[in-house]
């Protein structure tokens, strides 16, 4: 096996082609659910080993796209490439920082599609997130057989406790419907 020394986890192109046709600035709360449910469902028609799942990290204040993600793991052949942790790490390499807080004033929110699995919950502490926006809940996710990994089921008061705030079921119907369309349509789960 040839042996690499960097990991590469690309967006795909059809992302600029979307993000063109649409607004990415002054966005209000529904806007960026509505932009990252966009994306999820165009990763879904793009690739269906793509995964139904989209974020988004936006400047709190002015609700301007920092970086968005999509779920890249089998394009990536990566188990970290969840949609969230693709956002989280293009942002921070957009921005020239890994803490956004230190990036950008009055901090930066991130957007997901569907609530954060194990990994992704644990990641966007030390990302310096301020707020999660989430559409579906972690039941939708599990209901079409997706994994989502032991978590504490007080994580939302410890993000509290860290000064994280989390709002759910922002277009939670619309995001649910899109996990099930893509079950039904035979993609991979994993
Ligand atoms: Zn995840």
């Amino acid at each position: 096996m040839q042996q690499r020394n960097s990991i590469r986890i690309e967006l795909p192109d059809w992302i600029d082609a979307v993000l063109a046709a649409r607004e990415t600035c002054g966005l209000d709360e529904t806007g960026r659910m509505r932009l990252v449910l966009d994306l999820a469902r165009a990763n879904i028609r793009a690739d269906l080993g793509g995964g139904p799942f989209a974020a988004a990290i936006f400047e709190r204040h002015s609700g301007r796209l920092v970086a968005p993600g999509v779920n890249l793991v089998v394009a990536s052949c990566c188990s970290i490439a969840h949609a969230e942790m693709v956002a989280i790490g293009l942002a921070q390499q957009r921005l020239g920082y890994f803490d956004l807080r230190q990036a950008v004033p009055g901090g930066c929110e991130l957007f997901t599609s569907a609530e954060p699995c194990a990994m992704c919950m644990g990641a966007i502490p030390w990302a310096g997130i301020g707020r999660v926006v989430i559409g579906a809940r972690d039941s939708d996710v599990r209901a079409i057989g997706f994994d989502e990994g032991h978590k504490p089921v007080d994580w939302i008061a410890g993000y509290a406790r860290r000064g994280i705030e989390v709002t759910r079921d922002l277009l939670r119907a619309e995001s649910a419907q899109i996990l099930r369309e893509y079950a039904e349509a035979g993609g991979a789960i994993y």
